[in-house]
């Protein structure tokens, strides 16, 4: 016995053999060669159906693939879009906050002069009558007007006049402490709120304020020669808080002692 190693041939080679065999008319009468040709049929057949199946499998599995890839395309692509909403959204959110604090503080805001308006300055001092009411120190009030401005108007004009005025509201507050607020009362008036201050810090306070209108040089506002020599002065009337009251009883206490100040002859703070 040989003890080479006989090279198996392939599948298909070993069916061509076989074929060729069935062709050769030399075995034609052999028994065999019908059992053989069945089987070499059957086998063709096996093959082309493997075929099919490894085809559809491969085509299932790349189909597969290409769906994974697809729906996490789309899934990116849905993200991103989302993301995009959502920038959107929190950018309109931010512009509708900003917008509503804009509207919040014009209403509260005096146009001409940019101090706070008649509105800013009740909440102010309601807020600041309940705050007394918890507190050992009192506020105070000084209601400003300023004097003879209708001569200033008829002189310089409506126009000079606004200027002007826009110029007292920067005095008012150049004079105040930090902590101290004011607004325009409307026209000619202003209002000062000080905080935790008593009845004779006020008066001191409100001299200061006084001064500081008198001392302003209305000439580079108001035009032709004669703005030159205008002088510019102010009345106050000046009240404190007292325990239970309300605001508006403390208010009506200032505008009386700032018409004893008018009556009075000007130019000086009175107490009420
Ligand atoms: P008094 O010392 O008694 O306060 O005299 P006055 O002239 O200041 O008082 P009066 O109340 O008679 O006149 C106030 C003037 O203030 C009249 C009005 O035209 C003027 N005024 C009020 N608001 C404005 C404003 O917004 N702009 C200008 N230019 N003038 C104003
Ligand atoms: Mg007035
Ligand atoms: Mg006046």
């Amino acid at each position: 016995m040989s003890g080479a190693v006989v090279e198996q041939p392939s599948e298909t080679d070993l069916i061509r053999w076989v074929e060729s065999l069935l062709d050769d008319p030399a075995h034609r009468e052999n028994p065999l060669r019908e059992p053989l040709r069945r089987l070499c049929e059957l086998s063709r057949s096996q093959q082309t159906r493997m075929e099919r199946l490894i085809s559809i499998s491969d085509g299932f599995h790349r189909l597969s693939r290409d769906d994974h890839e697809s729906l996490a395309e789309r899934y990116d692509r849905h993200l991103r879009r989302m993301e995009k909403m959502a920038r959107i959204s929190d950018r309109y959110q931010n512009s509708l906050r900003e917008l509503s604090v804009a509207l919040k503080e014009a209403a509260l805001k005096d146009p001409l002069t940019g101090l706070g308006n008649r509105r800013y300055l009740i909440e102010r001092m309601q807020e600041e009558a309940e705050r007394a009411s918890r507190k050992v120190k009192p506020f105070s009030l000084g209601i400003l007007d300023v004097d003879r401005f209708k001569s200033i108007n008829d002189r310089f004009g409506h126009e000079g006049g606004d200027r002007l005025l826009s110029e007292i509201a920067g005095a008012i507050r150049g004079s105040l402490r930090q902590y101290d607020l004011c607004g325009r009362w409307g026209g000619e008036e202003f209002l000062v709120i000080f905080p935790e201050t008593a009845a004779a810090d006020a008066v001191g306070m409100a001299e200061r304020v006084r001064a500081a209108v008198g001392s302003m040089n209305p000439a580079v506002l108001l035009p032709g020669d004669e703005a030159e020599g205008v002088r510019i002065t102010a009345s106050l009337g000046v009240s404190t808080h007292r325990p239970g009251e309300c605001y508006d009883e403390t208010l009506n206490r200032a505008d009386a002692a700032l018409f004893r100040a008018k009556s009075e002859g000007r130019d000086q703070v009175r107490q009420g």
